[in-house]
């Protein structure tokens, strides 16, 4: 049995691990982590914080989603007590992630994805493969208005993967130099010089076009995450793998075979 700490237990994503731990055959939640957790009618132990955590109680592996502000104290508190992390939330620069990475105890994982859906992963995969292909991409991405990052994540890494997957070749990004005075921003924020546009309405969950362009011709990849459940299945795929991992890893795709 993976034992299993979910900071954020209290929140949207980790309500839905603390149900998805919970029925899993081969794990089992001891803990929940948050702040505003006291008043949750938990069938496990519920601490403020992660420090609280490491002494009142003993897991394998901790999920952190959480907030972009408090991730990285997290990982600093579990990481050297030489707990494996499963980390959810988005905001943490590569710069960051390597400096957790290198404070781990030997022998432990720390795991980031900055899209648990096999389907965004694949979406990726595919913008990668376009990309050598089509000298313009923008990414579009639509979130819930409660998100506290923008661009999000899983945008951030499409550019990055696009530019990458380009060779060198920088995109111009047409268009930039005509945005009309005081409506700057309206092309997009440049990522590694892909477009990345962020928007937030009620209605969504998160979803992503990623579009491509070329003389005569358009491509575009959608992914859309209708709900929480689908990130589920790559959240157990994560804590099922970081057990037998070390050092830093970054994406799913890493897993995915
Ligand atoms: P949320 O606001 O619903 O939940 C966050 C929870 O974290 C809250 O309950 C809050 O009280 C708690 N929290 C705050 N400080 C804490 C601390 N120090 N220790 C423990 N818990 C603490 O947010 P959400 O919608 O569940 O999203 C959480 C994060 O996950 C966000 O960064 C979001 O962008 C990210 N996310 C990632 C993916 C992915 O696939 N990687 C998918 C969805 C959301």
């Amino acid at each position: 049995m993976i034992k299993v700490a979910v900071a954020g237990c209290a929140g949207r994503m980790g309500t839905a691990v603390v149900d998805a731990v919970g029925k899993a055959e081969d794990m089992e939640v001891v803990c929940g982590i948050d702040p505003h957790g006291a008043d949750l009618d938990a069938s496990q132990p519920v601490f403020a914080n992660v420090s609280e955590a490491l002494e009142g109680a003993a897991f394998d592996v901790l999920v952190d989603f959480t907030q972009p502000n408090v991730v990285a104290d997290n990982l600093r508190a579990a990481l050297p007590a030489g707990v494996d992390c499963v980390v959810g939330t988005t905001g943490l620069s590569n710069q960051v992630l390597e400096e957790l990475a290198a404070s781990a105890a030997p022998g432990t994982c720390l795991f980031y994805a900055p899209n648990f859906t096999t389907g965004a992963v694949l979406m990726m995969e595919f913008a990668k493969a376009a990309a050598p292909y089509f000298p313009e991409a923008e990414v579009i991405e639509f979130h819930h208005c409660n998100k506290k990052d923008a661009p999000s994540g899983t945008a951030v890494r499409t550019a990055q993967i696009i530019a990458q997957a380009r060779g060198g070749r920088a995109s111009e990004a047409p268009g930039r130099e005509t945005e009309m005075e005081g409506m700057e921003g309206a092309r997009g924020a440049l990522v590694e010089g892909v477009p990345v546009h962020a928007v937030r309405s009620m209605g969504y969950v998160a979803s992503q076009e990623v579009m491509f362009g070329s003389l005569g011709q358009t491509l575009t990849i959608r992914h859309d995450s209708w709900d929480r459940t689908s990130y589920m299945p790559g959240v157990l795929l994560g804590i099922r793998s970081v057990g037998a991992r070390e050092g830093l890893i970054v994406g799913l795709e890493n897993f995915m075979s």
